[in-house]
């Protein structure tokens, strides 16, 4: 009994037999496939050429762990022979040092928000997060009003963040919280010049990015809620190019460098990049020892 392949009513025009199909470096293609209709000679080779690369690429990563695998066997033998040092022992991350300055963040302010501010104030979260744990003096951080959306954006986009140590993740308001006669809101608006920051007091820094849409928006709030409210001493020390109000990181970092400097000139300096500094006297200064530094290293060279 002879055997012939069935083939497809509905192929029988287009179908291509084993010796129609064309050969690329090994592999072997149906010119007549749909994915090259209308394409040119070259287009096809670079169709082709990235499908070999695909197909070796599990064939690249065994390579790959092999070189490294000997490559870490050589170098345990070379420490074993006493050629090379071996590696210091890891330190572990130093205990962070918490002051009795506590900050709230008050994510509160989802509605006002598109998608890419709250995608901004994740961000600034996250450099908020960053800082308070590299600080000389860490801050008992509180984002309050934490919301869906809020989560939803650190959820596509940060890893782990659920596990950060050393800031607390409240739903709930600062309002239901903490005393109102220990809370201070921040705002560029405020009459009240923060001199210091105090012990025992929570400084509440609006958790959105508005670019500045909303004038006013945090120091109403507080107001409202009979809660205290404080600018930074921003413009006694600096002047800013576009305005004085800061994004939410910015605040954050401003303060831990203040508690650790208790300077607020420096803490700023630290802090905000130069291309927002204008015509500060600070900033020609720190130009002027930059460019004598400059003629120093070049006169050593010479
Ligand atoms: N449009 C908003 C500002 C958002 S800036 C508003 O006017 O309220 C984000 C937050 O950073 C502010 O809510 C405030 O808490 C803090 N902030 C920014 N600049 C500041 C400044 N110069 N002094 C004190 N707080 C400031």
């Amino acid at each position: 009994m002879s055997f012939t392949e069935p083939t497809p009513a509905t192929e029988a025009t287009t179908t291509t037999t084993i010796d129609q199909l064309k050969d690329y470096k090994g592999l072997k293609y149906d010119p007549n496939d749909p994915k090259f209709a209308g394409l040119g000679k070259n287009a096809i080779k670079r169709i082709l050429r990235d499908e070999i690369w695909d197909s070796k690429k599990q064939q690249r990563l065994e390579q790959q762990r092999e070189k490294t695998k000997q490559r870490k066997a050589e170098r345990r033998q070379l420490i074993s022979d006493g050629v090379i040092e071996p590696p210091p022992k890891k330190q572990r991350r130093p205990e962070i040092t918490l002051t009795n300055v506590g900050v709230v963040i008050d994510c509160s302010f989802s509605s006002y928000m598109v998608k890419k501010e709250i995608q901004s104030l994740q961000s600034q979260l996250l450099h908020c997060h960053g800082s308070n744990r590299g600080a000389v003096l860490s801050v008992p951080l509180t984002v309050t009003s934490f919301d869906a959306p809020l989560q939803q954006v650190l959820d596509d986009k940060v890893v782990g963040w659920s596990n950060w140590k050393n800031i607390k993740f409240e739903t709930q308001p600062y309002e239901d919280l903490y005393a109102k006669e220990d809370l201070v809101y921040l705002s560029a608006d405020s009459e009240d010049v923060i001199e210091e920051l105090e012990q025992g007091k929570t400084y509440i820094i609006g958790g959105i990015v508005d670019k500045n849409r909303y004038k006013g928006l945090c120091q109403e709030k507080a107001t409202q809620q009979g809660i205290k409210t404080g600018r930074l001493p921003i413009g006694e020390y600096l002047q800013m190019a576009s305005r004085k109000v800061l994004t939410v990181n910015h605040v954050l970092e401003i303060m831990l460098k203040w508690l650790e400097h208790r300077d607020w000139e420096k803490a700023f300096m630290e802090v905000i990049p130069m291309r927002k500094l204008k015509d500060s006297s600070l900033v020609k200064e720190k130009e002027e020892k930059e460019e004598e530094k400059e003629k120093e290293k070049e006169k050593e060279e010479q």
